[in-house]
């Protein structure tokens, strides 16, 4: 760490960029990166020391590299935390909340609007070891309080929401879960901390994939737990022994990606809804869902609690013969010639996807209706590429469907 000690009270930017500065001895600029699994002693004594716990010091890259470190103490300030754990990926982290703290008989109480393997995790994994989840819909807070009960130790939501970009009502489910003495996580990837602070909107817990915004060019994965010491205290054992540790090299790119996330997330923010209101405008197009268009249910609640609506935005789309089908949701996407055509997100590059057979696949036929996630819905990870390109490559696939201009 660099031996400076930073001024008080700093702006996200400025965290983003300095936060946890780490320098080799030689006092590299850009931040060090400890490509080594494990660390010396100067003798058998130290190494006593180290692995007693009464000298602070690296031992073993499985669970302290000074690299992974530096990036989770950046995050952890950005998002105004006491601790980070990070991980090997998202569910990694989603995993080591979970089996860190729970117990048989134990209740999750969960949004139903969920990333996919979330969803698998919950019904094939914790269920087989007695672990309850109930799902709510993400912005019925009377569905969430019915649903509570003496067991219940977590409420989990992602907000916003993917495909469809619902918005929770953060701090209304925060006061739920401390009525009933249970805590509030909340999985902050589509917004991060550049645009949401769930922690200061009363969560207890921030999740998140690193793979997704934080990187944000669809280079490595990770993922990372953010909170209260004394959790976290416990996130950092189950880390240590289970082992899904994040590389170093991955944290490294991180902090380089963590440099840029405040421009970035407002660039993907300003480009995502200037599409999101060009689309509204095509025929073709349907319903757009976006946070960030006025006339969105969820608009004020996200201007409350969010600085920036994110680059995520779907629609459903119907042919020049009336048709709301799977066929013309992926006649539209084969017709782009700009975009990737890819399930990930939070990407400078701009992707497209078909929610219904990638991402939400393997939900049932009813759970996906429950979820609105129709066979004519397209999800659209708005990146930076130039607005002007990116409507022209929505008009191809406006074209395929039977709408030229
Ligand atoms: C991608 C994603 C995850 C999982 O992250 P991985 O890094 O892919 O494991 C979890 N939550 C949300 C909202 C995501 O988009």
């Amino acid at each position: 760490m660099s031996k400076r000690r930073l001024p008080e009270n700093l702006s996200v930017e400025t965290l983003a960029i300095r936060a946890a500065e780490l320098r080799t001895d030689e006092m590299s600029h850009s931040e060090a990166l400890f490509l080594t699994s494990s660390f010396v002693y100067e003798s058998a004594a130290q190494a006593a020391a180290r692995f007693a716990g009464t000298e602070p010091g690296n031992i073993y890259s499985r669970f302290s590299n000074p690299t992974v470190r530096s990036f989770e103490e950046r995050l952890a300030a950005l998002e105004g935390g006491e601790q980070c754990v990070a991980f090997a990926s998202g569910m990694a982290a989603i995993t080591a909340v979970f089996m860190a703290s729970l117990k048989p008989g134990d209740h999750i109480l969960s949004s139903r609007s969920l990333f996919g393997t979330t969803h698998v995790l919950y019904e094939k994994y914790l269920r087989k070891f007695g672990i309850e989840v109930t799902l709510v819909d993400i912005d019925d807070l009377d569905q969430w309080r019915a649903a509570m009960r003496p067991e219940t130790r977590f409420l989990f939501v992602e907000t916003p929401s993917n495909p469809l970009a619902e918005v929770a009502d953060i701090p209304a489910l925060a006061s739920i879960a401390h009525e009933g003495n249970a805590k509030l996580i909340v999985d902050n990837c589509f917004c991060t901390p550049a645009l949401q602070r769930p922690l200061q909107l009363g969560a207890d817990i921030v999740i998140h994939s690193a793979t997704k915004y934080l990187d944000g060019q669809g280079r490595c994965l990770g993922g990372a737990v953010v909170g209260q010491a004394q959790d976290m205290a416990e996130v950092y054992g189950y880390l240590r022994t289970a082992g899904a540790t994040l590389s170093a090299f991955n944290a490294w790119v991180f902090l380089k990606g963590l440099e840029t996330l405040s421009l970035r997330m407002h660039a993907h923010s300003s480009n995502a809804l200037a599409m999101a209101a060009w689309l509204q405008t095509q025929p073709g197009v349907k319903r757009v869902h976006y946070a960030g268009l006025t006339d969105n249910p969820y608009h004020s609640l996200a201007a409350r609690q969010q600085s920036g609506f994110g680059g995520v935005l779907s629609f459903e789309v119907v042919d020049s013969e009336g048709k709301e089908d799977r066929q013309a949701a992926w006649r539209f996407i084969d017709a782009t010639r700009l975009v990737s055509i890819t399930a990930n997100l939070g990407d400078v590059k701009t992707t497209i996807t078909h929610p219904g057979s990638t991402t939400h696949g393997r939900l049932a036929d009813e759970d996906k209706r429950r979820a609105g996630i129709s066979e004519n819905l397209v999800r659209l990870a708005v990146g930076l590429e130039g607005i002007e390109d990116l409507k022209a490559d929505m008009r191809r696939g406006l074209a395929a469907l039977g709408f030229s201009e």
